[in-house]
């Protein structure tokens, strides 16, 4: 998912830490070969460029302690920033509020992102994992389509899936998924709304609408990884609008340079809960920020 930043940064760091004594400028040239590689990543300059400099201040900041050399406390220094930037510690990785029952989670996105598939993804892994009795619902009324492969992915995960009723608007069917959900003792209901392929006023507008009938304990972004720093301006639409509670970053089992996970956090401040790996059920992963940065850094 990072090999490509990873093998720049391990080539960065091979010529750091095999020299001896660091001068100022063998580290302001190590500094700038990293700050390449975020960019090649697709990380935004900003972000990149706060990144650094933040290095910088507690490289030259930090006395050499005896048992590293200067290569290495480098190094160091750019494996804990990097996760800092990825979200401070690994609290809120995979965790979902879903303790007071029936617990409902939005599910936001563009069309076409990964939606409705991490939709069934989440409840399978709540069904299997923590034993929760989940039910799924699409609010996509404008897309039948969608609203049937919803109702096959249930049967694929055996997640129930409230029934369609034709004609019904989303905030009917909002409400109708809370009463099944409650009625029938389930602990968790996830809503999956309608995608756009662009964000649109229409849409945020029933989104919004959505989100004061259900009162949702999560409300989660889905957002295709492969599209970098697009993926990090869709969150922060979404995020002024609606508000979201965390991120699942889609297609990070394809080639994208990884630039949306580094700068989510840094840009939106909202964490990346999952990450999606594929198209099969189980491809779904808890995002932590430490073991990432350990992936990046090899
Ligand atoms: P939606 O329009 O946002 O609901 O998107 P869908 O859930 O229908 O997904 C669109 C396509 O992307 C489908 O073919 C999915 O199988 C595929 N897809 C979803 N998540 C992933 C992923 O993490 N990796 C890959 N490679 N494909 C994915």
């Amino acid at each position: 998912m990072f090999e490509g930043l990873s093998e720049r940064l391990s080539g960065v760091f091979d010529r750091l830490t095999r020299q001896g004594a660091l001068s100022e400028a063998d580290v302001a040239t190590a500094l700038r070969e990293v700050r390449v590689a975020l960019l090649e990543a697709d990380v935004s300059l900003p972000v990149a460029r706060d990144f650094i400099a933040k290095v910088q201040e507690k490289a030259t900041g930090q006395a050499v302690t005896k048992s590293v050399t200067p290569g290495q406390q480098v190094v160091k220094i750019v494996n804990d920033e990097l996760t800092a930037m990825l979200a401070g510690d690994d609290a809120e990785a995979g965790r979902l509020r879903v303790d007071s029952p029936p617990a409902p989670i939005l599910m936001v996105g563009l069309q076409g992102s990964g939606k409705t598939t991490t939709t069934a993804k989440i409840a399978k892994r709540l069904t299997e994992r923590e034993g929760k009795r989940v039910l799924m619902a699409s609010l996509d009324v404008n897309r039948p389509a969608a609203m049937e492969q919803l109702g096959i992915l249930g049967m694929r995960t055996g997640v129930d899936v409230l029934p369609i009723v034709k004609g019904q608007d989303p905030i009917a069917i909002a409400r109708r998924a809370k009463q099944q959900a409650t009625m029938g003792g389930y602990d968790v209901y996830l809503l999956d709304t309608a995608g756009r392929l662009h964000i649109d006023q229409e849409l945020m507008a029933q989104v919004e609408s959505v989100r004061d009938v259900a009162k949702p304990h999560e409300t989660l972004l889905v957002v295709d990884g492969l599209t970098g720093q697009d993926a990090v301006n869709v969150a922060t639409e979404f995020d002024g609008r609606i508000g979201v509670t965390g991120v699942v970053l889609t297609r990070m089992d394809g080639d994208g340079r990884g630039g949306a996970a580094l700068s989510m956090r840094a840009v939106t401040g909202k964490p990346i809960k999952f990450v999606a790996t594929g198209e099969k059920l189980d491809a779904l992963e808890e995002f932590h920020p430490a073991r990432i940065a350990g992936r990046i850094l090899g």
